[in-house]
């Protein structure tokens, strides 16, 4: 099925991963429905990598709906700071926290670092399951590399968007047209590359 899959269920309740996703997804000729279409709960992210928790993702999604369903998992790294926010980067400053406490803990953490300490990248690992016992997922992963502003700019995009500047910009992830950043940005290259696979 993988190959003539039209329908898809996007295992994510993140309203703007979804308009991203679905964009892309629809400009290929999929038809794409979110989970929260579908009345699916989100699962707890219990995995220890990107690939794990986009994989939890689709499989609740596949057992819920009897359908093929496309997981993601994304965040922000940052090297110097061992990786954080990582894995956490939803929850960086707590369970209840929101973009602006991430944002703002993420800033003290950097607080005194040159630029080259200041290198980040955006992460996505999509996975695709036909079904929930597909053995061979197909597993996408894009990377958007970056650096971490001094401070916030803009109010587009959502997440860590206000501090992320791409490389070969001036201006942060949430001052670009959202047109734009859906175009360039790692879940349009974890896109790409699961097209890729899926040719
Ligand atoms: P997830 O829902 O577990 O994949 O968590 C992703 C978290 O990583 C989000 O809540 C954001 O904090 C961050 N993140 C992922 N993608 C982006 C992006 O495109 N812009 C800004 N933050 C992002």
């Amino acid at each position: 099925m993988k190959n003539s899959a039209q329908n898809l269920i996007l295992a994510t309740n993140n309203v703007g991963k979804v308009s991203e996703i679905s964009d892309l997804l629809a400009a290929q000729g999929y038809q794409v429905s979110s989970q929260a279409e579908h009345g699916i709960d989100s699962i707890p992210e219990t995995g220890l990598t990107f690939v794990e928790n986009a994989l939890l993702k689709a499989r609740h999604v596949c057992a819920q709906s009897g359908t093929a369903a496309l997981g993601d998992d994304s965040g922000l790294v940052v090297p110097t700071l061992q990786g954080a926010p990582g894995l956490y980067s939803a929850r960086y400053a707590g369970p209840n926290a929101n973009d602006t406490d991430n944002n703002h803990k993420l800033l003290q953490a950097m607080q005194g670092f040159s630029d080259t300490q200041r290198q980040a990248m955006f992460i996505c690992v999509l996975a695709l399951l036909d079904h929930q016992y597909d053995p061979e997922p197909v597993i996408a992963i894009g990377r958007w590399h970056g650096r971490i502003a001094t401070q916030p700019s803009g109010s587009n995009g959502f997440g860590y968007d206000p501090l992320f500047i791409p490389n070969g910009f001036q201006q942060t992830a949430a001052q670009l047209d959202p047109e734009h950043k859906k175009q360039i940005s790692h879940r349009a290259l974890a896109l790409q590359a699961l097209f890729e696979q899926l040719k």
